[in-house]
């Protein structure tokens, strides 16, 4: 139930579809966002909004699509989606796709639809495994080409290997994978960012062919404003596998620490002191809270 933004409309949920022909769906070349908005005191406050819009004009850009709106009226039909659905938080989703006016590679006729729709969303990886640590399997499956060379882009066809290497994660009885690029260095998960501290050092994959996280960029500010010497900087497995800590970082994981990865604990095998200073920093930020 609930409202979703369409084309510049507000619509009842169940009547915001699309045809079967919609052409995004059948060759994936689509763009969006995950948002999240949070209780202050101010009420719902959308977290870093404008990064978001920016991103998805910037992902609409690389793959050459013209959007048709101005970021002002999506950042609008955001605010507009939470608050018109009586949300105090939420997790949004802005999307643009092709629609079902022609079919083929060839269509010259398409246009660009966007949607914005919300709803209340807990913790992504649940709330026990924000205090005790998830099981993260190292996939099989690497990033292919398009997504290194438009790794920028938060696109809709650059997620089946995301889809294919959770699929195998939660298979093996795992809560997360981690994705390797096609050098074999230390990538990403299927939809957060990474880090591991080693001697109270936070590392980070440098932005080769990570996806330039918003949460990522967050954490480094707050680490450095901790004094923690950040480093973005290639990583391989076996650093991940000797860390004393790491965790994962993204809109819908939030900071999530990892406790385990391929069966060999990291560090004490629960959540760090760092990853922990940096997500109680994470939560009072988002929740426009001073810090303690
Ligand atoms: N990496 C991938 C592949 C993602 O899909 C996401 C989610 O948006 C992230 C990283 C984390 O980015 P952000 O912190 O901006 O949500």
């Amino acid at each position: 139930d609930g409202l979703i933004w369409l084309d510049g409309e507000m619509v009842p949920w169940r009547e915001a579809q699309t045809h079967v022909l919609t052409h995004t769906l059948h060759y994936g070349m689509g763009v969006f966002e995950g948002v999240r908005a949070y209780q202050t005191d101010r009420g719902a406050a959308i977290f870093r909004l404008q990064e978001h819009t920016d991103r998805l004009f910037n992902s609409a850009h690389i793959l050459g699509m013209d959007m048709p709106w101005d970021r002002d009226t999506l950042n609008a039909a955001q605010c507009a989606v939470v608050r018109e659905n009586g949300l105090d938080s939420a997790y949004l989703r802005p999307m643009c796709f092709y629609g079902p006016e022609g079919m083929g590679l060839r269509a010259d006729n398409l246009k660009v639809h966007c949607v914005v729709a919300a709803w209340s969303w807990g913790s992504y990886l649940g709330e026990e495994n924000m205090r005790n640590g998830i099981r993260v399997k190292f996939s099989s499956f690497t990033r292919h080409h398009v997504n290194i060379t438009m790794c920028r882009a938060k696109a809709n066809g650059n997620y089946m290997n995301s889809m294919l290497a959770l699929q195998e994660a939660q298979r093996d009885g795992y809560d997360e994978a981690l994705l390797l690029d096609a050098s074999g260095y230390v990538m990403e998960g299927s939809g957060e960012n990474v880090f591991i501290v080693r001697d109270g050092v936070l590392y980070t994959p440098d932005l080769t062919s990570a996806l330039d996280g918003i949460t990522r960029r967050t954490v480094i500010t707050l680490a450095k404003e901790f004094g923690i010497e950040v480093v973005e900087k290639r990583i391989t497995r076996d650093e991940v596998y000797i860390a004393d800590e790491a965790f994962f970082t993204g809109t819908a994981a939030e900071v999530t620490p990892i406790r385990e990865v391929d069966g060999r604990a990291i560090g004490a095998g629960t959540r760090g002191p760092i990853t922990e200073r940096l997500q109680s920093a994470y939560f009072d930020l988002v929740h426009g809270r001073d810090a303690a």
